[in-house]
């Protein structure tokens, strides 16, 4: 099985993700937006269970959304968030995380093949991905 692992900014906290995405698209929903900040999210999404803090848990901050079920999951010492969850509880990695912690690649099965919640996008994307 596929191990890949991923670290904060500081390096106190490393994450270990076992397989491959179940979800790995960029997500242009209110959302992702409000919780992360970000134009939209390039999303690796994962079932809970397949990814595990495998150091530094104690250095974990979990932040729950005041109204949304989703929690913003970052590091106490240097902010980065290591991942975030919605309202189906799954683990979303972002792309960019993977990226900066593996030489600036990212596998093939990671890479986005849609966009989604097109709909609601604060900014146009002008490539061949479907656009739901
Ligand atoms: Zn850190
Ligand atoms: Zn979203």
């Amino acid at each position: 099985m596929d191990i890949h692992k991923v670290h904060c900014d500081c390096g106190s906290v490393e994450l270990t993700a076992k397989g491959k995405p179940k979800v790995h698209a960029y997500c242009h929903c209110e959302d992702c937006r409000e919780l992360l900040q970000v134009p939209f999210h390039s999303v690796l999404a994962w079932d809970p269970e397949k990814v595990e803090v495998t150091k530094g848990r104690e250095d974990l901050v979990a932040f729950q959304h005041p109204h949304k079920r989703m929690q913003r999951i970052f590091c106490q010492h240097c902010g980065d968030v290591l991942y975030n969850t919605n309202a189906m509880g799954w683990k979303l990695i972002s792309q960019l995380m993977f990226r900066k912690c593996n030489e600036n690649t990212l596998p093939q099965a990671f890479q986005s093949n849609a966009h989604f919640f097109y709909d609601r996008r604060l900014i146009d994307i002008d490539d061949q991905l479907p656009k739901r």
